[in-house]
């Protein structure tokens, strides 16, 4: 029998999104800053001071804010299966009960259910539970460290292609060079997304580079204004 191999977008959504959109966030906010500080009109060297401050501020940031929120996820997933151990511990035939309407539910004759509970019951009543009552599973399982060193990383990344920009072009055209490129590297990642998820590339291109010109010229506004007041 060949075995027939499917790849959903939903496997491979999961970290593409995050990393996209930590690199977005890295770029976005980088690319501001730097055009922010330029429009102030600082030396070369307080720009990329500041790009660089912006970097590690927002991967830090990023680490922190994934790994409370993962880490509570994974907190409540522990917490849920700690208590259907304690169900299962004292009232087995009510969860097989449980179990056997969950499978009817999904469209299982009552007898089938039945033997599909009991069986997986028999083979890990936990495990059983954990998927198809509580929805858990090995493969989402919350990983805090992964998912704050990974969003942190992509942070970094997308936030480096700004500085690199502002490093080798000529300090007058900072401004110029790192608006343009940075809004070509945002559409490119917003097409990649948009495609990995199985949507239109094209509005998913245009939808974060306009959030990203946005911010670009909110920023370059104020470090106009704020340059010539200070
Ligand atoms: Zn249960």
């Amino acid at each position: 029998m060949i075995a027939h191999v499917e790849r959903h977008y939903t496997q491979r959504i999961g970290w593409l999104r995050a990393a996209v959109l930590g690199a977005n966030d890295g770029i976005v906010s980088t690319a501001s800053l730097v055009v922010g500080v330029a429009a102030a009109e600082s030396a070369r060297a307080g720009i990329l001071l500041a790009g660089v401050a912006g970097l590690v501020a927002g991967a830090m940031s990023m680490a922190a804010g994934e790994y409370v929120s993962v880490s509570s996820q994974a907190d409540t997933e522990r917490a849920d299966l700690e208590r259907e151990r304690r169900e299962l511990e004292m009232s087995p035939e009510r969860e097989l009960a449980e179990l056997e309407r969950i499978y009817v539910d999904r469209g299982l004759d009552p007898e089938l259910a039945l033997r599909v509970a009991e069986q997986l019951t028999a083979r890990g009543a936990l495990a059983a539970h954990a998927r198809d009552e509580l929805g858990l599973s090995a493969m989402h399982a919350a990983r805090p460290v992964q998912a704050a060193l990974a969003s942190a990383g992509t942070f970094a990344v997308g936030a480096a292609l700004p500085l690199v920009v502002a490093a080798i072009v000529p300090t007058g055209n900072i401004i110029g060079a790192v608006s343009v490129s940075s809004l070509l590297f945002l559409a490119f990642l917003g097409s990649l997304a948009a495609r990995a998820g199985g949507a239109g590339r094209l509005r998913g291109a245009l939808r974060v580079t306009f959030w990203g010109a946005l911010a670009m010229a909110l920023t370059a506004l104020v470090g106009r204004a704020v340059g010539t007041v200070v």
